[in-house]
């Protein structure tokens, strides 16, 4: 890695971290958030930022602040068959709290299952409506016998905060990279355990290194979360260079890159370099208003260039918000492959740069210089060769490395180390 940043194990790292915080019960408030966060923050510096509830944020309102205790159901023994203790995807997330005994007639209308995958407990949340329910198995629910069964939410929904962080690395320039991943999720390891793990170990990583551009992590719940922060920073937004959203990172599916709005912005050139010549299985869909917070960032008022990495696509895989999206699913290679994929692309963001053929008219005479020899006997000597050639060809203060790199064909990474040693030999400049 020519930023110099060490991967060694980075999988594993990544893959201990999302373990970590699988465990809590986040939601789009509340102390699951502050408590995910707060792991977060020992790898990187987080500063946690509190909206207060009823913040008018563009065309939302901040909402209460929900937090969970408890909750169960309870049979005619007294026995939990459903406990918010073994998961909590078993509770709509935001349900109000309650205390009642209802028939089961009266329970199934509060209880989410998955028919067709009778052995999983659906991801299910009521934000921005006021109501409450249960997850559960189908196969179980079919097994419940009539009869009354005791239900217990022991949650509050109380005026509070929207928690959200952000870690600025400050770079040469005020112009941004922006990096963001949703917090809002309870226990669902790839959608988006994977993406803040990711995330956090790419700041860590970068933290003390200089960059040209200055990067911003933002760890934000879902929607509410982004759109308050482009409410609070609309004075930033232009100083966005480029983005991305990231979300399930870490299973065996895509690579996925969904580009942004405008579609030929210069992050969508470098994720589809990235993907053509680091992950081979990597495809590049078109952007659509649908999927994570790009779509706040792609509102026509911002139109940020902000595209979704993903691996698999959200929704299209079977063990999206559902219990088996558990640590099972995600795996430490898969994680240490989108991890290089954002280490690739900020390659090209950092090192990518203009130069001049010092010697435009006819080619400079390369044997004479050594520099056909210089790598003899190297099974990349015909590409290394051929980025000389198309470096001192298209080196004309108009196409930038990447430009050169994707009419060649070439990684940037030879374009790159080629044009560092014509730049050596005195041809470009
Ligand atoms: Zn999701």
């Amino acid at each position: 890695m020519t930023l110099g940043i060490d991967t060694s194990g980075i999988g594993k790292k990544i893959f201990d971290l999302a373990a970590e915080i699988f465990p809590i019960c986040r939601s789009i408030t509340g102390t699951g958030v502050r408590e995910t966060l707060g792991i977060l923050g020992l790898h990187i510096p987080l500063e946690m930022r509190e909206v207060p509830t009823g913040t008018k944020v563009f065309d939302w309102t901040v909402p209460k602040e929900w937090n969970i205790r408890d909750a169960y159901i309870k049979d005619t023994s007294g026995r939990r068959i459903v406990d918010f203790n073994d998961s909590n995807l078993h509770v709509v997330s935001y349900s109000r709290p309650l205390r009642a005994t209802l028939p089961l007639s009266e329970l199934r209308k509060h209880i989410h299952v998955l028919p067709d995958q009778p052995s999983l407990i659906p991801y299910r949340t009521s934000y921005y409506s006021e109501t409450w329910g249960f997850c559960m198995a189908d196969d179980q629910l079919r097994s419940l016998p009539d009869g009354n069964y005791e239900v217990l939410i022991d949650a509050t929904l109380d005026d509070g905060h929207l928690s959200y962080g952000e870690c600025v690395l400050q770079g040469e320039s005020a112009e941004e990279i922006l990096l963001s991943a949703h917090v809002c999720h309870p226990s669902l390891a790839d959608d988006n355990c994977s993406g803040l793990a990711v995330l956090t170990m790419l700041a860590a990583a970068l933290k003390d290194m200089p960059t040209h551009y200055t990067y911003r992590f933002l760890f934000a719940p879902g929607t509410i979360g982004a759109i308050t922060w482009l409410a609070l920073n609309e004075n930033r937004a232009s100083n966005i260079k480029g983005g991305l959203v990231v979300s399930c990172l870490g299973d065996g599916g895509g690579p996925t890159y969904k580009k942004s709005r405008r579609g030929d912005h210069y992050i969508d050139k470098v994720m589809a370099h990235v993907l053509e010549h680091f992950s081979p299985s990597g495809t590049v869909i078109e952007f659509s208003p649908y999927g994570y917070d790009e779509r706040q960032y792609c509102s026509p008022g911002f139109n940020l260039p902000v595209g979704l990495l993903q691996r698999s696509q959200f929704g299209k895989f079977p063990e999206y918000h559902t219990s088996a999206d558990n640590l099972d699913f995600i795996k430490p290679e898969h994680l240490d492959a989108s991890f290089r994929i954002l280490i690739n692309a900020i390659e090209i963001i950092e090192h990518d740069r203009r130069y001049v053929n010092l010697f435009p008219k006819c080619e400079p005479q390369l044997g004479r210089r050594g520099l056909y020899n210089a790598i003899g006997g190297d099974k990349d000597a015909p590409s290394k060769n051929m980025a000389m050639l198309w470096l001192l060809n298209l080196s004309d203060g108009q196409h930038s490395l990447l430009d050169i790199a994707n009419r060649a064909k070439i990684p940037f990474t030879m374009i790159r180390n080629t044009a560092d040693l014509l730049v050596r030999e005195g041809l470009l400049e």
